[in-house]
């Protein structure tokens, strides 16, 4: 995420808001009957009912093969939402566990109503605390088993971008859902004193997302779409080796394209918006970062103009809130470099943000020649996000951050340096990493002790 807010006011979208108000009354979604083709993924040769054996362990592990099949209906006027998402998950955590921690912030932004969870067809009382959906699986699932999670809930999208609610919105003409989707992941407290992402989320090598709106929608998803139906009102997406499925919607959205290599990038913008700049700053963001940090690995990287809030970064989609802002360029640097730095490369973004947030912004800031100096005092860089202030996160974690890691980039030398990050971002692909291994990973690649020169005074946890 980069903090730089948008210069747009919430209010200026309002006059084009009402001009797509549908004359015909909304669908209710939260009422609507569950579709066939979300039911249950019925696990091949596996024998889901037999899978869970009696017993408890109180285990549960962010090391599991899950594969999503969601639908997501979407009434556009009421911002109502009804999702019913199928979780086929492998236990390959080498151990046994009994319960499953799902993230969504519908549970925390958009006043969740869960429906009967069902693990292998059956109910069980899952609980949402605080952004999770804690699914007790009614017994243990060894090591090696595999398990069928359904989850239905309705909920309803903010209608402003104030606090954390532009990640979970529809505003300004455009819907934005972050985190809608029920995921494997761990209990994390989602409020925090400052914007950082309180998400730690493994990769799903797949991802099928239906969704269905109630009017004609231009969408934008970490997914590609692969079919639409004939009054365009429901189309499905797919998505491979992803932590992350988001989706954004407007009536209005054009896009423009541009291929770079085997990638091709394309920017979602609403009418009066500067799209070209987006794509522009994207393409040129795009081309630097991956001659650095190695390939990007995906058909597709989408630039979004999104409803508000924050720039912000998704598996194969970045959201940037104006598209006039004076610091247009340098978000899109940072957003895009997170494809690399938690897109590709996963961390704990809650309590190692360091991971996530210094390195994608190093990243960004060498390719723009942007680097500047920090206006807090510096301060150690291996807390977690609760424990830095709103007013000193950002210039903590990013620049301090950056900073530290563009000196150990000119002692060691940029060869060096840009070879060792892609060596990291290539053994980690696909896999959560850390603070740790990403210092380790430009330590090892030089004679000099950057741990105990450089890096061990800013990470006292760690060192
Ligand atoms: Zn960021």
């Amino acid at each position: 995420m980069a903090r730089v807010r948008p210069l747009v006011a919430a209010g200026m979208f309002a006059v084009v808001l009402a001009g797509l108000a549908s004359p015909a009354g909304p669908a209710r979604v939260d009422a609507a009957p569950v579709r066939a083709d979300a039911a249950p993924v019925r696990a091949g040769t596996a024998a889901p009912a037999a899978a869970i054996v009696p017993g408890s362990v109180n285990r549960t592990s962010l090391d599991l093969d899950a594969t999503y099949r969601a639908t997501l209906k979407l009434t556009w006027d009421t911002r109502a939402i009804w999702v019913d998402s199928t979780a086929t998950v492998r236990n390959t955590s080498g151990g046994p566990m009994d319960r499953i921690e799902l993230n969504t912030i519908a549970a925390r932004l958009g006043g969740i109503r869960l429906r009967p969870v069902t693990v292998d067809r059956t109910a069980v009382a899952a609980r949402v605390n605080d952004q999770t959906i804690v699914v007790p699986l009614g017994g243990v699932l060894p090591a090696g088993a595999t398990t069928v999670i359904r989850v239905r809930y309705s909920a309803r999208l903010r209608a402003g971008t104030a606090g954390s609610d532009w990640l979970f919105a529809r505003a300004n003409g455009i819907a934005d859902l972050y985190r809608w989707l029920p995921w494997v992941s761990r209990r994390i407290a989602f409020d925090r004193p400052n914007h950082g992402d309180p998400f730690e989320t493994p990769t799903s090598s797949s991802v099928r997302v239906t969704v269905v709106a109630d009017r004609r929608l231009v969408l934008a998803t970490t997914g590609d779409r692969v079919s639409v139906s004939a009054d365009g009102l429901t189309q499905v997406f797919e998505a491979h080796a992803v932590r992350d499925f988001t989706v954004t919607a407007a009536a209005d959205y054009r896009t423009i394209a541009r291929r770079v290599g085997g990638t091709m990038i394309r920017a979602w913008y609403r009418p009066g918006a500067n799209g070209s700049a987006l794509l522009d700053a994207a393409v040129f963001a795009f081309t630097a970062l991956q001659a650095r940090l190695g390939p990007y690995g995906y058909d597709t990287f989408r630039v979004v103009q999104s409803a508000g809030g924050f720039g912000m970064e998704s598996p194969e989609l970045i959201w940037i809130p104006s598209l006039s802002s004076p610091n247009l360029r340098y978000q899109v640097a940072h957003e895009t470099a997170h494809q690399w730095f938690y897109g590709i490369v996963g961390n704990d973004q809650a309590t190692q943000p360091f991971a996530d947030e210094a390195a994608a912004d190093v990243a960004a800031r060498f390719v723009m020649g942007l680097h500047r100096a920090s206006h807090c005092p510096a301060a150690r860089l291996d807390r977690s996000i609760y424990d830095y202030s709103e007013a000193c996160y950002f210039e903590t974690i990013y620049v301090q951050g950056g900073n530290l890691l563009d000196t150990a980039r000119r002692r060691m030398g940029s060869t060096a340096f840009w070879a060792a990050l892609r060596g990291y971002v290539a053994a980690h692909r696909g896999r959560l990493s850390s603070t740790r291994a990403l210092l380790d990973a430009l330590d090892d690649a030089t004679p000099l002790d950057l741990g105990a020169t450089l890096f061990a005074v800013r990470f006292p946890g760690l060192y």
